[in-house]
């Protein structure tokens, strides 16, 4: 067993890429519910201002008394930040605008790359904590501070990319940021995999950039594919994760068995 693998810690999986639209927050909330249907414990930490993720979960913005902005800032636990969602198992530490600021509020201080990783760190050393299994970190478009304290806390990360022309672009920049982190902040982080979004096998465009991705990054591509699904898009405005919104729709079915994947994945590292 590796040190990664602490016995009860929770793993902490990173969603990034500085691209908007590219599917982050949707995955995060479809990703993170499908594992809960599974049976794991997981907490989903939004780390964007725009705050998608709280919304998409049904947590409002009134209701946001504590968010990752005071738990960042020092000012709060992430316990104390937490709070249960429609699914079982999923809870969630929502964000608020205040973020925005929050880069320039901590910029001199030392351990500003260090603020969610130590908070998660408490957690799991809270004796009446619940005990997560899987830490879904969903991050902001662009590689700054916050997507920076996402990777330092993080064990691997998961990129959605976006079945589109341009989908590479921009790809380069996002692993050189990751190999920065691993050098400075967190020797041990990996990618865990990346996630082609918004697949449409009517269009032929969608199937080319899907050969050409598998074919540019081999197996770090997991096999299951999101389908572009109305229902998807639909679900955030109800205030729901897709899978409760409509179970059987392809999109659900396309995330309960993305979550089989990545519990496979984990399953193959704790064995090497
Ligand atoms: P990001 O967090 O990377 O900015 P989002 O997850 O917010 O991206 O997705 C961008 C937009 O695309 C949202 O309006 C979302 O509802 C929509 N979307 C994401 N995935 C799908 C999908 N599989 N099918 C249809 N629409 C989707
Ligand atoms: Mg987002």
């Amino acid at each position: 067993l590796s040190d990664a693998f602490p016995p009860g810690a929770p793993r902490v999986l990173t969603l990034a890429n500085q691209k908007g639209g590219v599917g982050k927050t949707t995955t995060a909330i479809n990703l993170g519910t499908a594992l809960a249907a599974i049976g794991e414990t997981v907490l989903i930490v939004d780390l964007d201002p725009q705050g998608n993720a709280s919304t998409g979960l049904g947590i409002d913005r009134k209701a946001r008394r504590l968010s990752t902005y005071d738990v960042l800032f020092g000012d709060a636990t992430l316990k104390e930040a937490i709070h249960e969602t429609a699914v079982p198992r999923l809870h969630l530490a929502p964000s608020t605008m205040d973020l925005l600021g929050l880069e320039l509020e901590i910029a001199s201080e030392k351990d500003r790359a260090y603020r969610l990783r130590d908070a998660i760190a408490a957690l799991h050393a809270t004796e009446t904590a619940t005990r997560y299994t899987y830490v879904l970190v969903d991050c902001p478009p662009s590689l700054n501070l916050l997507t920076i304290n996402a990777m330092a806390a993080a064990h691997a990360i998961v990129v959605p990319l976006q079945c589109e022309f341009f989908a590479l672009e921009g790809l380069s920049q996002l692993l050189r940021t990751v190999e920065q982190v691993r050098t400075t902040l967190n020797p041990t982080l990996s990618i865990h995999g990346v996630v082609l979004t918004m697949f449409d096998p009517r269009n032929n465009l969608s199937g080319q950039v899907v050969a050409d991705v598998r074919e540019f990054l081999g197996d770090k591509v997991y096999e299951t594919m999101i389908p572009r699904n109305v229902r998807v898009s639909e679900a955030p405005s109800y205030g729901k994760p897709v899978l409760l919104y409509d179970l059987k729709c392809t999109g659900s079915q396309a995330y309960l068995k993305l979550a089989s994947e990545v519990i496979q994945r984990e399953r193959a590292l704790r064995a090497a």
